[in-house]
């Protein structure tokens, strides 16, 4: 299979949240407790990232002659080519792992240790730790759905089609023809966002304005000098977390990580219960399908 990528059109969305919602029903993430105006100035709600929260609408205001005018941009990982969480990830094999086909990015829930390194790495500030679990938390790009032949959850339910997923390739194409036609539509600054940025991000976005009013860096530089530090502390933190856990360097030489962790109890029955309810849920909505 091919190398997979989202796809966001800010000129398409209509910042209806409905991703935010189904990304919460598929992954069994409670609600937040909100406030209006939680973001200063905006409507943006919650305000950011979190734990129980892996894709938000942001809502980005500018004055065009007088007026105020609302922009819209879908926040979630943006599974970058160059991904500085799986760089510091200091489990051995890594916890921060991209999808061997789709090439997105995910948290193997029975591995991490909740150490925040990728939280302190990510440039976007998407992963973010569950500290009663000491898991990482962040989208997993919706593999255990595509893997079943359906399509991310946030995808699926965008009802303009603002976000789509599919061939990397061809999206790329497809943004690249878009932002032309914004253009000749009179939005002089459309762009895209993400074929030039880590080497190329698998989540791309449309933009029908200028980049600075989405608040997003330009320039994201892959900085080995500002990862080997949070690396090294990472590393550390693993090896007390082994020697807490009983669990010799030896052994893990020997067997790897998961072999070790689970050994030393780690791996939590209710991740299987989770994984059997989603594997019976996408065999239902395959059937619906079909
Ligand atoms: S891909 Fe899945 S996990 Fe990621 S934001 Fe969309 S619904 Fe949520
Ligand atoms: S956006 Fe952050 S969490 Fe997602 S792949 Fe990139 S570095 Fe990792
Ligand atoms: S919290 Fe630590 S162990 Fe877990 S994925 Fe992030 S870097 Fe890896």
């Amino acid at each position: 299979m091919a190398e997979h990528t989202f796809y966001y059109d800010g000129s398409l969305c209509i910042a209806c949240r409905s991703c935010q919602v189904a990304c919460k029903q598929w992954n069994y993430l409670p609600g937040e407790k909100t406030e209006f105006f939680a973001k200063e100035g905006g409507y943006q709600n919650p305000s950011d990232l979190s734990p129980i929260t892996w894709t938000l609408m942001k809502f980005h205001e500018q004055e065009t002659q007088g007026e105020v005018e609302w922009l819209f941009r879908r926040h979630h990982c943006f599974h970058c080519t160059q991904a500085a969480c799986i760089e510091v990830c200091p489990v051995e094999p890594k916890a921060m792992i991209r999808h061997p086909e789709f090439g997105t990015v995910h948290v193997d829930q029975n591995l991490c240790i909740g150490c925040g390194a990728c939280v302190e790495a990510c440039p976007y500030g998407v992963p973010h730790v569950n500290y009663e679990l000491e898991k990482s938390r962040k989208c997993t790009g919706c593999y255990d759905r595509v893997a079943n032949g359906m399509l991310p959850a946030c995808a699926k339910t965008c009802p303009t089609k603002a976000i789509r997923y599919g061939d990397k390739g061809e999206l790329y194409a497809l943004a690249k023809q878009r932002v032309k036609e914004l253009r000749q539509a009179g939005w002089p600054d459309a762009n895209v966002y993400g074929p030039d940025q880590l080497d190329g991000l698998h989540s791309i976005y449309v933009l029908p304005v200028k980049l600075e009013t989405y608040e997003l860096p330009a320039k994201v530089e892959w900085e080995y000098g500002r990862l080997e530090p949070i690396k090294r502390k990472a590393q550390e933190k693993y090896a007390a977390v082994l020697r807490e856990r009983g669990v010799g360097l030896a052994s893990v030489a020997g067997g790897g990580i998961s072999g070790a962790l689970v050994a030393s109890g780690v791996v939590a029955a209710g991740l299987k219960k989770l994984a059997d309810r989603k594997a019976a849920r996408a065999r239902e909505e395959a059937e619906e399908q079909s």
